[in-house]
């Protein structure tokens, strides 16, 4: 990868870089003709160019730079981006627009001119926390719960509240691979706190990371279903100085390589694969998941008109689905559309958090036929598909790998 303009540093100026060039993310944007205009899945869903991720560094630039006094509806633009990376991807400069956009929220709440409301951030989320004990309790069977484990399933706000089938799933295809040293824990049951960072929510984000980097830190790996909640945990909690819980995992690198050493019967069906900004941009498992998916399939996913890099975000990120939820909604039936359109039968998401966004963007505008699946429960089916244990699936019992 090349240099990065690390976006968080924009609001506090151009920084200096080893290479000379004294520009930062707001005059680098500023100044260019909008180049990566039509990765923007914000443009793409309302169709207003005033949501380019060049028009929304220009709000930056013009508070930083421009003499011009921001304000409320400034500071709304801010909030109108996923944190997809799809810009950053494009970009020549590898400028980290999201970056910079974050950057601007936490600095406009702080000032008192965010437009939305701070509960916004923590309804379904950071904020529910008795919900998500309970449904935690309801999901997960109570001999889970070993407090002498060495690692913690994380399942995330979205799949408890939201999709609990998944969580099951998971459960199921540990069961099924013989994967029996991941426990339970109430101080799972929580968010990761992402929502109060994407809301601008700095100190209530530092201040919910550390409790949950502080609950969980005696478990030598914790196991997170959602991308989102791992790389919240992985990154994001030392954005605010918080030490990254010992070890973080997704469910997904945990499973692949005992799913790859196991056989079944092929499913054989016709599924697209879509990259999850989380799995994809954000941790880089491109090829992980087209692997499993093409060993249990019996055949590689069809892909997406735009994939791997390109991929288009669902529009569940950035809390773009709190701030702007009908316009999110649109991005994710652009991409359940694309699917269709490629001749898939079920689109496989490799993010929990993706799945909920794109179910209840169905239900807002029932007419896009295509299942949603998440990749483990595509994964379960598969085990189920043929009784008995596989030669070299092996048993997992004795520790960590
Ligand atoms: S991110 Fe790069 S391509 Fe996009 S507007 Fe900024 S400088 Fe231009
Ligand atoms: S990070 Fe994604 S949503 Fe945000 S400006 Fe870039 S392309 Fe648009």
């Amino acid at each position: 990868m090349s240099r990065r303009i690390p976006g968080g540093l924009a609001a506090r100026g151009a920084p200096s870089r080893p290479d000379g060039d004294q520009r930062g993310p707001f005059d680098l944007c500023a100044f260019c003709p909008d180049l990566c205009l039509d990765r923007c899945p914000v443009v793409e869903a309302t169709g207003c160019q005033a949501y380019s991720p060049h028009a929304k560094m220009v709000s930056g630039w013009l508070a930083t730079r421009g003499g011009v006094a921001p304000d409320s509806d400034l500071a709304r633009l801010a909030f109108q981006c996923t944190g997809c990376q799809a810009c950053f991807e494009a970009c020549e400069h590898r400028v980290d627009v999201a970056g910079a956009l974050f950057a601007l929220r936490q600095q406009w709440t702080s000032a008192g001119l965010s437009p939305y409301d701070r509960s916004l951030f923590f309804e379904r989320g950071p904020g529910a926390t008795d919900a998500l004990v309970r449904a935690y309790a309801r999901v997960v069977p109570r001999r889970y719960f070993v407090p002498e484990a060495q690692a913690v399933l994380f399942p995330g706000c979205r799949a408890l509240l939201d999709q609990p089938q998944v969580v099951r799933d998971a459960l199921a295809v540990f069961r099924g691979l013989d994967i029996a040293f991941v426990g339970a824990s109430e101080a799972a049951a929580v968010c990761c706190g992402y929502p109060l960072l994407a809301g601008g929510l700095r100190d209530e984000f530092e201040r919910h990371a550390q409790a949950v980097s502080d609950s969980l830190r005696h478990y030598r790996l914790v196991v997170a279903l959602s991308p989102c909640c791992a790389h919240t945990m992985k990154t994001l909690f030392a954005t605010v100085g918080v030490q990254t819980p010992p070890r973080v995992t997704t469910a997904l690198e945990l499973v692949a390589p005992l799913v790859l050493r196991t056989k079944r019967e092929p499913l054989g069906r016709a599924v697209a694969y879509h990259d999850s900004c989380f799995l994809g941009r954000h941790l880089g498992l491109y090829a992980l998941p087209r692997e499993v998916l093409g060993h249990i399939l019996g055949m590689p996913p069809i892909e997406l008109r735009r994939t791997r890099e390109e991929s288009p975000c669902c529009g569940g990120g950035g809390a773009w689905d709190r701030v702007a939820p009908t316009e999110a909604a649109v991005a994710a039936r652009r991409v359940m559309t694309l699917a269709s359109d490629a001749g898939a039968d079920a689109l496989v998401t490799g993010s929990a958090a993706c799945l909920s966004h794109f179910v209840s963007a169905r239900e807002q505008a029932p007419g896009v036929d295509v299942e949603v699946i998440e990749v483990l429960s595509l994964v379960a089916r598969w085990l189920q598909s043929r009784p008995g244990r596989s030669p070299g699936a092996g048993t997992r019992e004795g520790g960590l790998p």
